[in-house]
């Protein structure tokens, strides 16, 4: 038996009341875990089977090593998420960039505290965002796929405050070694500055889209919210 705080990342229907769940745990990693009668059992657990609560899930082991998941709880009900559909929207669009840099079964309890405190900032109706910029960065580097920025990727010359950014090369390129076709310029004092970002939306909205095709292209997934978002205007 082992018991950790959680985060749901998806569900899906297996057999006729069961589900299958992809946790995000802070001491496992990503897991997935079978939830026995969970369809038709509300009693046991509830309404807790939801993203956007944070959770405290025990798990049994099951046959051929299949975690089972035996008891929810919730520590806490991140309420906005249900009230507000930009709020819920660019929730899911983050649990979904979680799941895409997150490989199986590998603990990272560094990124795991990041999304219960981003996940609080939204709830809290903070600027939407500015957060969910500083969330993508934050998190490509904790799972590793951290662009460079402070250095020319193909030859490593030190970049100063603007450059070319090459989504396939993985990240700043200088002016020599850019081709400049399909390249976005950058800038690496921007995205320092958090505290200024909330003055400059839509610049925010445009990094927003550009970390969201770097992930897309090193993960090699595809966000089902990236069509959303590259659709956006400010
Ligand atoms: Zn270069």
């Amino acid at each position: 038996m082992a018991i950790t705080e959680a985060l749901l990342l998806r569900k899906m229907p297996y057999r006729d009341a069961d589900l299958i769940l992809s946790l995000f745990t802070k001491d496992m990693g990503k897991v997935s875990g079978l939830a026995r009668s969970a369809k038709n059992s509300m009693k046991r657990f509830g309404g807790r089977l939801e993203p956007f609560i944070h959770l405290r899930v025990s798990f049994k082991e099951g046959k051929g090593g299949m975690k089972l998941v035996d008891d929810v709880e919730a520590v806490q009900v991140y309420r906005a998420f249900m009230e507000d559909l930009d709020i819920f929207t660019w929730g899911s669009y983050l649990l979904e960039y979680t799941d895409a840099v997150l490989p199986q079964e590998t603990p990272n309890e560094q990124l795991f505290n990041l999304l219960i405190k981003t996940l609080s900032e939204l709830d809290s109706k903070k600027s939407v965002l500015p957060l969910v910029l500083g969330y993508q960065l934050d998190a490509l580097s904790l799972s590793g796929y951290e662009p460079s920025l402070a250095s020319c990727v193909d030859c490593g010359t030190e970049i100063p405050g603007e450059s070319y950014f090459s989504v396939k090369r993985g990240g700043a390129v200088c002016s020599n070694c850019s081709t400049r076709k399909n390249s976005s310029l950058i800038s690496r004092e921007f995205l320092e500055d958090r505290d200024s970002m909330d003055v400059y939306l839509s610049q925010v909205l445009k990094y927003i889209k550009l970390f969201t095709r770097f992930t897309e292209y090193h993960t090699e997934k595809e966000l089902k919210s990236g069509k959303f978002i590259e659709e956006l205007t400010l």
